[in-house]
């Protein structure tokens, strides 16, 4: 049964009650005002994982990943750029998506935008403000933290040890320093909504606990993030879930920093936290198994050279899958594999049970065991599909010529003409597919994407 460290108890615990069937997961998403760094690309990687992980056992799995489209930093660069913070939003948002395809994440079940739920956020205020638990000053509606019963659960320190973070601005007229805003209000020449309060925006917070609520319900399974969402993010989500009397998340689940205080990015990588660069140059299943092999809590130090070797590190598996077609993967190995995935997501573990296999699989290929290999590679490809790391496998379409020499070659095997079919094989080869004889029939790749198609001689014709 899956584990994970839940932020709440500070202890590895269940993550999956028995006979649960379905899993609710809200991951705090991007505020699109640039383009996504580093450390965003390792939170929704490692999600990515935990969902695929889950739905692999037979779960269905509900994602919601919120876009932050109104927002102050979104208004100040769209002052900046002379253009509307719509058009700010829009061009990030884009980015985002379009990165984290190539880096292999699934596009989540929903992706709320918080100008959609301005609504939904107004009547959650004014719940807060009726409870008493909320007042409103000149600038706008705060959140009483002294009327919260529980502050700092998460967090794990005493309310009177707590500090304002930096999304927190000093402001006189508040009870108490940590008291947060739950609206804003603005100028009517920028960005903003009416609401009973005046024209403003609402606070990030509240913007989250809302569409949270509304879209998985009082109760869900897992709240995830950055750890750096913590406090005050999630420990303020959590007092105006309190206050609200709603029960919220049943876990809490956050990822460690990516650092970069070692080794400086070389210049070719310009911006050194871009994600989007960085698979420009390293490509996104190597920033992938860059993120995915480190232990998820710890901090990750994404330097050039450890992208270097990540992607060292793919070549070599690459390379292992290259040498041979797949045979049957082997159960035991890919359960190990999946088994360490299950404690705390221990992909340290799961990376070391792969490589182990890819080195035995090279073996018996050196010592011409090829079914043996076959077999290996199958369950190296098994636990890099469980994964989301699998070289793509798509339907590529066949030139007709290439379809013939497959066909020109089995007949020439047949015949035992095995010059025509080296001839033949050269041709397919030099054409850029790799080609395998199997117990199925004959299997080709290219790009290390195994074609799907079988050669047929109504292959369509090529594209363009
Ligand atoms: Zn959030």
């Amino acid at each position: 049964m899956t584990t994970l460290f839940d932020t709440m108890t500070g202890s590895v615990t269940q993550l999956i009650n028995p006979g649960q069937d379905t899993f609710s997961l809200y991951v705090c998403g991007p505020t699109v005002q640039d383009r996504p760094h580093l450390g965003h690309g390792r939170i929704v990687a490692t999600y990515d994982l935990l969902r695929r992980h889950l739905r692999q056992q037979g779960l269905q799995v509900n994602l919601v990943m919120n876009v932050t489209d109104v927002d102050d930093k979104i208004i100040t660069r769209a002052a900046q750029e002379s253009t509307s913070a719509e058009a700010i939003a829009s061009r990030y948002e884009a980015i985002w998506w379009e990165t984290m395809d190539e880096l292999g994440v699934e596009r989540p079940d929903s992706t709320p935008h918080a100008t959609d739920w301005v609504q939904a956020m107004i009547i959650k205020i004014q719940l807060m403000i009726d409870a008493q638990a909320a007042y409103v000053i000149e600038d706008g509606v705060y959140l009483r933290i002294a009327s919260v019963p529980h502050y700092g659960l998460l967090t794990k320190q005493a309310f009177d040890q707590l500090q304002p973070g930096n999304r927190v601005e000093v402001n006189q007229a508040k009870e108490s320093p940590l008291d947060f805003a739950l609206w804003k209000r603005v100028d009517v020449s920028e960005l903003g909504f009416d609401s009973p309060w005046g024209y403003g925006r609402p606070g990030w917070h509240t913007e989250c606990v809302t569409m949270s609520i509304e879209l998985l319900g009082p109760t869900f399974d897992l709240h995830g993030g950055g750890m750096d969402l913590i406090f005050p993010h999630h420990e303020n989500e959590l007092a105006q879930a309190q206050v609200l009397k709603t029960p919220f998340a049943r876990h809490w689940a956050h990822v460690g920093f990516v650092e970069m205080n070692g080794e400086k990015m070389s210049k070719s990588i310009g911006n050194t936290f871009d994600l989007t660069e960085a698979i420009r140059l390293f490509g996104g299943r190597a920033v992938r198994l860059a993120y995915l092999r480190a232990y998820y809590r710890s901090p990750l130090e994404m330097s050039e050279s450890t992208l270097n070797d990540a992607l060292a590190s793919l070549n070599r598996i690459d390379n292992f899958l290259d040498r041979g077609p797949y045979g049957r993967p082997e159960a035991g190995a890919v359960a190990a594999f999946t088994r360490a995935i299950d404690n705390d997501l221990d992909t340290p573990t799961a990376f070391s049970v792969l490589f182990d296999h890819v080195r035995e699989g090279n073996t018996l290929y050196d010592l011409r065991q090829f079914d043996s290999a076959a077999d290996k590679a199958a369950t190296v490809h098994a636990m890099l599909d469980w994964i989301g790391l699998a070289p793509t496998t798509e339907r590529l379409s066949i030139p007709p010529e290439i379809s013939e020499a497959v066909e020109a070659r089995q007949q020439a095997k047949q015949n035992r003409d095995y010059a025509t079919a080296d001839a033949l094989r050269a041709v397919i080869e030099a054409a850029g597919f790799a080609i395998f004889d199997t117990k199925d029939g004959t299997e080709l790749r290219k790009d290390r994407r195994l074609v799907i198609d079988r050669p047929s001689n109504e292959a369509s014709s090529p594209e363009n």
